[in-house]
């Protein structure tokens, strides 16, 4: 056993506890008392600490602010009715951050950072955490390129820093989308398995186009053929068509791969459903459509777990959902939050303690 490094830490002179309104949370509005940091210089992480949640002060030409070398992550932790406190597959997420790091020739971020800095800071910032069902601590690492040049290459030097905030409730109204035809958000070859900023600036445009003529979000299709479905803004898709589980297979590199996916896929397994990870093409929902066996549209992510979709919309084809007849997603929507909440039993050894 490796011994768990000891993080300097600097606490903040005056809580903002008193600030947040644990009745009116929301998602994104209230962030934790510290922050973890670390610093990539000269090939080496170094300073690695937990200060006081402030702003930073950069050069006007700091690379990542022109050319977006940038990545990130997002998470929960849960406290169970114990008041225990668990994050939900926090080794998924390190891996994926350095999949990230590795597309965008960024350095790897080792576990002692990323798993044991976490749990530091969280357990320093615990009285963030709220114990409502559905409400956690969102977790955002992420890592930026910091060296102050306008030249066009890798960075010298990086930051990567770990933030946190206690986050609301997630009701999502069940969504309307539309297929996204002129837009693509990635292409084989490119970053779509990546959680890099580039990813989601890019699809700002598409996303505002929706909300303008009332829709909530795109389905992306695929950027060779505009045939295949790939997923739903910050969400992956599924469907249960007949008696399966369908949802795009990930093997081309155009799809992000969600740790909410993941696991609904598992849980989705051991009850027995028939599940397929596969090419979805948009024909094939609208002959399902038509055939009456297309029953449950639904995205998924760490925000929301699963939302719903009601209404999807194909060139001139809307289709509508009754989503209170969609009883199999409902149903794993809570079993995977019970799950979270460590009210299941941690069967698969998904939570980790902090
Ligand atoms: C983060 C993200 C998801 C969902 O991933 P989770 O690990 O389940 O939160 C899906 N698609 C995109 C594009 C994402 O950025």
């Amino acid at each position: 056993m490796v011994e768990a490094m000891q993080i300097p830490v600097e606490r903040v002179k005056e809580s903002k506890l008193s600030q947040v309104d644990f009745n009116n949370l929301g998602f994104g509005k209230y962030f934790s008392d510290h922050m973890l940091e670390a610093d990539w210089v000269n090939g080496e992480w170094k300073n690695v600490r937990i200060r006081p949640y402030e702003p930073l002060v950069y050069s006007p030409a700091l690379s990542v602010l022109h050319y977006a070398q940038t990545i990130f992550e997002g998470q929960k932790a849960h406290k169970d009715e114990n008041g225990n406190v668990h994050i939900f597959r926090p080794y998924e997420n390190w891996k994926r951050m350095n999949r990230s790091a590795e597309r965008m020739a960024m350095p790897q971020i080792p576990e002692e950072i990323f798993i044991e800095g976490m749990k530091q800071l969280i357990r320093l910032d615990k009285d963030f955490i709220p114990s409502g069902y559905d409400e956690s601590l969102y977790i955002r690492p992420f890592m930026f390129a910091t060296e102050e040049t306008l030249g066009v290459k890798e960075s010298s030097s990086y930051k990567f820093l770990i933030i946190t905030g206690p986050v609301g409730a997630y009701f999502s109204a069940p969504a309307r989308i539309y297929v996204e035809e002129k837009f693509t958000r990635a292409a084989p070859g490119g970053t779509g398995f990546a959680k890099t900023g580039g990813n989601y600036a890019a699809s700002l445009l598409s996303s505002a186009e929706a909300r303008k003529q009332g829709y909530d979000q795109v389905l992306w299709m695929d950027a060779l053929e505009h045939k295949y479905v790939q997923e739903v803004g910050a969400m992956n898709i599924m469907f249960v068509i007949g008696d399966a589980i369908v949802t795009p297979d990930l093997s081309d590199g155009t799809i992000l791969n969600g740790i909410t996916r993941m696991s609904l896929l598992h849980l989705f397994r051991e009850k027995g459903y028939k599940v397929e990870e596969r090419k979805v093409s948009i024909d094939e929902l609208v002959e399902a459509y038509k055939a009456g066996t297309l029953k449950e549209v639904f995205g998924c992510g760490t925000a929301a777990t699963i939302s719903h979709v009601r209404e999807l919309k194909y060139k001139d084809l809307v289709m509508e959902f009754d989503v209170a007849q969609m009883t199999i997603s409902a149903a794993m929507k809570k079993e995977l939050l019970d799950y979270k909440e460590n009210k299941l039993g941690d069967k698969y050894g998904w939570l980790v303690k902090v």
